[in-house]
């Protein structure tokens, strides 16, 4: 009796009686069958314990001690005087089900990692199609919008599109959807299913300088604030910076090449960051080529905009650094001037709010990764799942939280 009871803890199986624990290689088999009881028949209602016959069903269970288990049950059909022979019922295995329940929320629960079908599979010892058939179990949709909204890009190639979008809460670091494309019509559609009540809750709108995102968020979100995020156009100075670099390179002899190429951190680091020795080395750079001389310089004057502690300190050195770079004689930071002249209401408004799209940078790895290890996914709506519950426990996690809060 005592046996069986830990045996029965360890299983985790109630009303199981083990009758044996075989061993071979790399599995384990486990013989079991449940308590005689007196059950009621399914058609006439009447009492009865009168068994009609064994039948045993193989059921996988979840791995143990590094070694599959099976569970060998001496399935017990009854038989009423009415005539019907009925199978007893379990807690643990739904009809027709060639694994325990536990195990399909196993996969589940594995399938919250980067870690693909094929390999979920290989641990569970389960096929690939029945891992994938346990997934499609799993499903996502959005209800509510939250006060702030941060939309961005990635490359999914998923569905024969190249680019999917994903939407994410970034005050409570949630990710909320993902969406099959990135088009205007396709981010119309989906906005247009909530109400405009919940629209209305939406207070700030963050995203990159594509224009169909800050079109959707004119159209769809009248009371948000549209803010460019901030490590997007700070970018844009430092791309155009680099690029500048890399031509003024060009130009030079082998030697002097490697040494501008090994001297690229210095170069695009702040200015004042740096001790005296680099100081020296990036003068000594600069020296050797006007062109990359005016580009440091805007790209230094720009650096300074960011110590702006609000939005009118911002604005004012913006204006000044935009009217100054339009004359700078360098096509890129010309072109960088009417980037920012043209989103600039965006711009400063990131000054208004930490809210930014740092938290999407983020999952925009994780999903990279996750994409990897299935090398690339076909199926969106899969994709799709397979990214929200990457990232659900996560928000469970934060729900919680601020439940308790
Ligand atoms: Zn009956």
């Amino acid at each position: 009796m005592l046996y069986n009871y830990f045996t029965e803890k360890l299983l985790g199986l109630q009303g199981v009686l083990i009758e044996n624990i075989e061993e071979i290689d790399d599995t384990i088999h486990i013989y079991c069958k449940l308590e005689r009881k007196i059950h009621k028949c399914p058609v006439c209602g009447n009492h009865t314990d009168k068994i009609h016959d064994y039948r045993e069903q193989i059921i996988k269970d979840i791995p143990a001690f590094g070694k599959f288990v099976f569970i060998h049950l001496k399935k017990r059909r009854y038989s009423c005087s009415c005539g019907k022979r009925f199978y007893e019922k379990n807690s643990f295995l739904p009809r027709f089900h060639r694994m325990t329940n536990r195990l399909v929320a196993y996969v589940i629960d594995k399938l919250r990692c980067e870690a693909s079908f094929t390999s979920v599979a290989k641990e569970v010892n389960l096929s690939l199609p029945t891992v994938i058939r346990i997934f499609d179990l799993v499903s996502y949709s959005l209800k509510e919008l939250p006060t702030a909204l941060s939309i961005d890009e990635f490359k999914g190639n998923t569905g024969k599109e190249k680019y999917q979008c994903i939407l994410t809460d970034p005050e409570n670091k949630v990710v909320l959807d993902i969406l099959p494309k990135r088009t205007k019509y396709c981010l119309s559609k989906y906005f247009k299913k909530f109400d405009k009540s919940e629209r209305d809750k939406v207070e700030y709108f963050v995203s990159d300088m594509w224009r169909t995102f800050s079109d959707i968020s004119s159209v769809w979100f009248k009371n948000a604030t549209k803010i460019v995020d901030k490590y997007h156009w700070i970018r844009q100075i430092m791309c155009a910076f680099e690029s500048v670099r890399k031509e003024e390179q060009k130009k030079f002899s082998e030697s002097h090449r490697r040494y501008f190429k090994n001297s690229r951190k210095l170069l695009l680091k702040r200015f004042d960051d740096l001790n005296d020795e680099q100081k020296q080395q990036v003068n000594i750079m600069l020296y050797t080529s006007p062109n990359l001389c005016t580009a440091h310089f805007y790209k230094e004057d720009f650096l300074k905009i960011l110590d702006c502690q609000d939005r009118q300190s911002a604005r004012k050195a913006m204006s000044d650094w935009i009217n100054s770079a339009y004359d700078c004689g360098i096509p890129r930071f010309v072109k960088c001037a009417k980037t920012m002249q043209n989103w600039l209401t965006g711009i400063l408004d990131s000054f208004t709010t930490p809210l930014t799209n740092g938290f999407i940078e983020s999952c925009n790895n994780k999903i990279k990764v996750l994409k990897r290890n299935a090398y690339g996914y076909r199926d969106f709506n899969r994709f799709r799942n397979r990214i929200l519950h990457m990232f659900s426990l996560k928000s469970a996690k934060n729900n919680t939280k601020q439940a308790a809060v």
